[in-house]
């Protein structure tokens, strides 16, 4: 029964600063592309210590550019990982390159021997995703990288505020000089940084940064115009067949206060998931998310692992619990072999991923974000904790099962 409380899943956290400088945009009288995606560009670029950052209407937009950017497409494969959204791999078909899935270690992210024992003669790059803004072992991956010539694209659509080795996600590993041939980040409406819709994708390849900048608004060369400028402001030239992957000045009037906020919103995410193990930590039916000790967890994402053997409940059965106490969650993700069109690389052997579907079973994402009162947090944490109480194995029927077999 609910006692009134409700905790919805997600609410954004928007400002007044958000707020006027939208105001400020409309009345400017520049609606599109224009200088405050430039400033969002900029200010993105310093924030992450990448020499270019491309503003794009959404991270899969940042993913599909560069992979086309980087040539990659019909006869190619590209490695992700089954655990993430649909967007990923649907970037890897829509460049005509074959996707290839390889399991996750115990933390959900792509396992690198998992990764290793997929490369193969097509194989052209990576992509990664740092679920739930836990960095991935990035190293390895980069060393398995250079051993085989492979590209790297990182998702790092729950990433943003995240650190590897002390940098932000995007800038590498300046002590071995790794770093990604691209990164793209989203700025959808429930990521750790929004604009509604959005993202940006940063590289340190200034030829590579020139293409995915043409290929963003429809082939287009800006160079072009402006060889031509003095001829008149109408001309232009399409070099490629481009996209419309452009981000709006409107959105990033947005992103731009989203931006100056971003530390202080992961600085709350980092208090309330400690709150969470504070209340959740000694209840052996649950298993909590860690971070890693080279890295700084974003916690875009809590994702409460359930340990089924000492429960009496399924997943889905622990969800309607928490919902029926007016909680929100959702699960992160259901596996890609899972979905009825990616059901047909399923059955491939290249594809076989049983860590990350047994994974899948016990996952439940918490609610988790700024806008949370840290009473919402406390009501949740003890929610779950009675939920799980209310379903553990009884002592007895423990004994009982292990007399029987
Ligand atoms: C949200 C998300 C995306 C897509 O981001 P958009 O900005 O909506 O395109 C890609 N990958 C992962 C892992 C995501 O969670």
């Amino acid at each position: 029964m609910s006692i009134g409380i409700q905790v919805p899943f997600h609410r954004p956290s928007i400002g007044q600063e958000e707020i006027d400088e939208v105001v400020h945009t409309l009345r400017s009288g520049w609606l599109t592309t224009g200088p405050r995606t430039a400033l969002f560009e900029r200010e993105f670029r310093d924030y992450v210590g990448a020499p270019h950052a491309l503003a794009v209407n959404s991270c899969t937009a940042g993913l599909h550019l560069a992979l086309a950017g980087l040539g990659i497409g019909p006869g190619d494969e590209v490695i992700t990982t089954p655990l993430t959204f649909c967007a990923t791999v649907n970037v890897i078909l829509h460049s005509g390159a074959t996707p290839v899935l390889a399991d996750v270690g115990p933390d959900g992210n792509l396992d690198p021997a998992a990764v290793a024992e997929r490369i193969g003669p097509h194989t052209k790059a990576i992509i990664p995703v740092h679920l739930a803004g836990l960095p991935c072992d990035m190293d390895a991956l980069w060393e398995l990288a250079r051993r085989h010539n492979l590209r790297m694209i990182e998702d790092a659509a729950h990433a943003a505020g995240a650190r590897y080795h002390g940098h932000p996600i995007g800038a590498g590993n300046p002590a071995t000089g790794a770093r990604s041939d691209a990164v793209a980040f989203s700025f959808y409406a429930t990521k750790n940084l929004t604009t509604g819709e959005g993202g940006m994708v940063t590289t340190d390849d200034a030829a590579l940064a020139d293409v995915m900048k043409i290929l963003c608004l429809h082939g287009i060369s800006k160079d072009a115009w402006n060889r031509y400028a003095d001829k008149g402001k109408w001309l232009y030239q399409v070099l490629l067949p481009g996209f419309k992957y452009n981000l709006t000045d409107i959105q990033s009037a947005i992103g731009i206060h989203q931006l100056r906020r971003l530390e202080e919103f992961t600085r709350v995410r980092e208090r309330y998931a400690a709150l969470y193990k504070d209340v959740l930590g000694d209840c052996e039916e649950l298993e909590l998310p860690r971070g890693r000790p080279d890295s700084r967890h974003a916690w875009h994402l809590y994702g409460l692992r359930l340990n089924l053997d000492k429960l009496e409940c399924s997943r889905d059965e622990f969800i309607e619990a928490l919902r029926e106490l007016g909680i929100g969650t959702s699960v992160h993700f259901i596996p890609i072999p899972l979905h009825p069109f990616f059901a047909r690389f399923a059955d491939r052997p290249e594809n076989y991923c049983p860590r990350a579907l047994a994974l899948y079973e016990r996952l439940v994402s918490l609610p988790l974000y700024p806008a949370m009162e840290e009473a919402e947090v406390e009501y949740t944490a003890e929610s779950v904790k009675s939920v799980a109480m209310r379903f553990r194995k009884k002592r007895a029927v423990h004994a009982l099962a292990a007399g029987d077999d």
